[in-house]
């Protein structure tokens, strides 16, 4: 997944992705409220980052799929240093296993919570964060069910 070049554009946002034939859906589903996730249509695993090809059983029948949208935080850290002039720091920089298949993680930012109430385990949801073309797939915590 290429990163743009970062813009010193003072915008206050990290660089935004390119958009490739394999990623679009997934940075441009927020746009419709859908995290969209690439997977296998033979043997139905999610597959991410987004590939053309199923690593499990090589099939080329990958379809961007809505997931659930809901997860746990796998691991997180606290980037106390800012991509961007103007970015608010300290933000936490998660990974978040999603809860469509155990082992579904993504790199993702956690927004509307402090980073000393972040821990492994926390249940959160999708929200999406709009810049330009591009919906920035954030995860939020959710209330306990
Ligand atoms: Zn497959």
């Amino acid at each position: 997944m290429g990163m743009a070049s970062p813009q010193p554009d003072g915008s206050g946002h990290p660089p935004l992705p390119e958009l490739e034939l394999d990623n679009r859906a997934f940075w441009t589903g927020g746009g419709r409220g859908e995290l969209l996730i690439s997977r296998c249509a033979a043997c139905r695993r999610w597959l991410h980052p987004p590939v053309p090809v199923c690593r499990y059983c090589l099939s080329t029948d990958v379809i961007s799929t809505p997931a659930v949208g809901t997860g746990t935080v796998f691991s997180f850290t606290v980037n106390h240093q800012p991509w961007m002039p103007g970015m608010a720091v300290p933000f936490v920089v998660a990974v978040v296993e999603l809860d469509d298949e155990p082992g579904l993680r993504l790199v993702t930012r956690l927004t509307g919570v402090e980073p000393a109430d972040v821990r492994v385990g926390l249940p959160v949801r999708v929200v999406f964060e709009q810049h330009e073309d591009v919906w920035l797939p954030l995860f939020t915590p959710r209330e306990a069910a």
